[in-house]
Order: structure tokens, then C-alpha cells, then sequence
């Protein structure tokens, strides 16, 4: 069947026992009833069954597709992951036996599309590069049932061209990316008035003729806003960087656009496109704007502000120019970003803080 890919696609591969922060540690591993009922039976080695069987465990709350878990070892990783950094359980009793969150992670299947998600290691070090990324459709057999949409949003049957379009703002490179979100921003705006007046003839002309607009100066210092994002969005996934972040941030303060661009630039040449494809990667992987949850179109422009402001802020004050500590600073806050709720969230923090979401694109 053909999919619509991000490039990078094809290419990625697990990176098991080379892996910094493998998957299969610190994150919690939940499953279906069906699951749980198919890993209670599967086909396995006496060790695996024993260390499956201890593992086993049903969540707070179960219900049909929120059942089970696997419970961590005291290290905070999965019992069932061997010393090589392989799958015991897939080692043992083939891919098929696996729960579909660790057969799946971190590719996200939707009806025709695919990606992968930003919080993987492997996926982050694959779109540090110059190149945009380009979508092409690709034969996949894929015998996995694409997520169902909860939540429907008004895009006159053009969602995917809708956010072809908002990708290829971010990917104007005449502009910085703080202004390529502006525009972006601004852009949405106006389709999402048009999509609500169901106004075809001028979602044509969006979507089709060159879209007007002077990048207007952005003002305002986001530094203190993103810190105090980063001290009311606590979460386990980046609390390490965080910590690292805030203190350096507190002892530094603002060390200037120049500085902190040579701190990037030393970690990753090609930084500034990386943010780039991260962003796109991101918005492609989480069908932006049109997630799939209740917020609005505007609230999911600001939220995707806030990804980016915080993500400039913790690869400056926590990657120490280190490309590696980088990766995984990024590959830390994409846990929270694409695994959370966090589009629903940011905007009621950035009201808390009493913050307007367009200087966040001053960082
Ligand atoms: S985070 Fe990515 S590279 Fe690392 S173990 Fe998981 S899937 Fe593999």
C-alpha cells in the first residue's frame, strides 16, 4: 500500500546497544487487554516466561485498550531487554509477540502517511543534516491498522495539502526560523477563517498563490518565559535536562544571540536546518494543526512556539556544545512534546505566566 514518508524514513533503523536512552528505559510500557491476554499464553523460553511473568501487571485503572504494563526493573528499564540492547521477548518468540508499542515505537502509522517520532535518538541524529526534508509516497507493507481519529476538525478535505503548506513556511529558508513561524502563524490565521466560513474559493488561493507577508520585527526576550515554562512543564522524560538547563541558565543568564548560536554551531554545523527538519518532523508526525484533540488551530500555532522556543533554550543551556548531549536533550523534550498532551497544555502555562506566545519567537 502507498504512504506518504518523510524521507528519512527508508533509513531508519533501531540502534539497539548503541542507543544513549533506549526506549525500552524509563518509559512506562502499557498494552491492550488482547495484548495481555496473548502475552500471557505466548510461545517463549522458560527465562523469558519467568521474567514475563514477574513483569506482568495490570495499569491502576485498566481498561480495553489501557490494560497492562510491564513493570521496569530497579534500573527503570524493561526486564524483558537483554544486555545487547535486543528484545528478549522478540529474540526469543519473533517481532509478532511483541505489544505493538514496542513493535511500532517510534514510527506513528496513519491512513496513508508514516513517520517517526522525534523523541527516538536514532531519529534525531538522522535529520541532523542541510537538507530539507522532502515527502515522498512509498510501498510499504505495513500489516498494522492505522490510529482511528477521535477528534475531526473543519479542512474542506484538504487536511494533508493544509499541512504541506504550513511545512513549507518553516522551510523557507529566506527568513530565520523565528520568522518562518511568525509567518506560518500568521498564514494559518487566515486559512483557518476561511475554513470556518467554509469560503472553498479562498482556501484555493491560499493554497495556491504565493502568500503576502513582510516579517514583521519580533520583539520581547523569550528567555524568561521559556524558563518559566520549563519550571511549571516538569515531566521525568526531561527533568535530567531541565535541571542542567535552569541552573546554567541561572548562572549564565542571556549570553547573547551570538554565543549561543556558537555554542549550537559547535555541537552541529548544520544547526539551524536541524531545528528546521526537527520542526517539520514534528508537525508531520503530529498531523499539526490538526492534532488529534479538542484545541484550536490558534492555540496549536502558539503550542508549536513554545517547541521551539524550548527547544533552542535546552540545546543552548544543557547540550553544552556537545552533539551527542544535544541529541539527547532534543530526543528528551520530543518525550514530552509528542507523547503528552502538550499542545492542550502549553498555552493555559504561557496565560499562567502571563506571556504572549509570538515573543517566545525571539530566542
Ligand atoms: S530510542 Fe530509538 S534507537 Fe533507541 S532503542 Fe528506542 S527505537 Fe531504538
Amino acid at each position: 500500500m502507498k504512504y506518504l514518508v518523510p524521507d528519512y524514513y527508508p533509513y531508519f533503523h533501531c540502534k539497539i546497544s548503541q542507543c544513549r536512552t533506549a526506549c525500552c528505559t524509563g518509559w512506562p510500557v502499557s498494552f491492550s487487554m488482547s495484548e495481555y491476554f496473548r502475552l500471557l499464553g505466548v510461545e517463549c523460553s522458560a527465562p523469558i516466561r519467568r521474567k514475563l511473568d514477574i513483569a506482568l501487571h495490570l495499569t491502576d485503572h485498566p481498561t480495553k485498550d489501557d490494560y497492562a504494563m510491564l513493570l521496569h526493573s530497579y534500573d527503570g528499564s524493561c526486564p524483558l531487554r537483554l544486555s545487547d540492547g535486543r528484545c528478549g521477548l522478540q529474540a526469543d518468540a519473533g517481532e509478532s509477540a511483541l505489544p505493538a508499542v514496542c513493535r511500532l515505537y517510534p514510527r506513528g502509522i496513519r491512513k496513508g502517511e508514516c513517520s517517526c517520532a522525534n523523541s527516538c535518538e536514532a531519529v534525531v541524529e538522522l535529520l541532523a543534516r542541510a537538507e530539507p526534508i522532502r515527502f515522498v509516497s512509498l510501498d510499504l507493507d505495513i500489516d498494522y491498522p492505522s490510529d482511528t481519529r477521535v477528534h475531526f476538525f473543519e479542512n474542506a478535505g484538504r487536511e494533508m495539502e493544509i499541512r504541506l503548506w504550513l511545512i513549507r513556511f518553516i522551510q523557507d529558508r529566506r527568513f530565520s526560523l523565528g520568522h518562518r513561524l511568525f509567518i506560518m502563524g500568521t498564514a494559518l490565521k487566515s486559512m483557518d477563517e476561511a475554513l470556518s466560513d467554509k469560503d472553498g474559493k479562498r482556501i484555493e488561493e491560499l493554497l495556491n498563490e504565493p502568500y503576502q507577508i513582510a516579517p514583521q520585527p519580533l520583539k520581547g526576550n523569550a528567555l524568561p518565559i521559556v524558563q518559566r515554562l520549563f519550571e511549571l512543564m516538569r515531566s521525568d522524560s526531561i527533568e535530567h535536562y531541565t535541571g542542567i538547563a535552569l541552573d546554567r541558565f541561572s548562572a549564565e543568564k542571556d549570553i547573547g544571540e551570538k554565543a549561543a548560536d556558537a555554542r549550537l554551531m559547535q555541537a552541529e554545523p548544520n544547526w539551524e536546518s536541524w531545528f528546521e527538519n526537527l520542526l517539520v518532523n514534528h508537525m508531520f508526525f503530529s498531523q499539526f494543526p490538526f492534532q488529534d484533540r479538542p484545541v484550536s488551530l490558534q492555540d496549536e500555532t502558539y503550542a508549536l512556539y513554545a517547541v521551539y522556543a524550548m527547544l533552542k533554550f535546552l540545546t543552548v543551556w544543557a547540550g553544552s556544545g556537545d552533539k551527542e548531549q544535544t541529541a539527547d536533550a532534543i530526543a528528551a523534550l520530543f518525550r514530552l512534546v509528542d507523547h503528552t498532551a502538550f499542545d492542550r497544555y502549553a498555552v493555559p502555562v504561557l496565560h499562567k505566566i502571563g506571556a504572549d506566545p509570538r515573543i517566545l519567537l525571539t530566542i
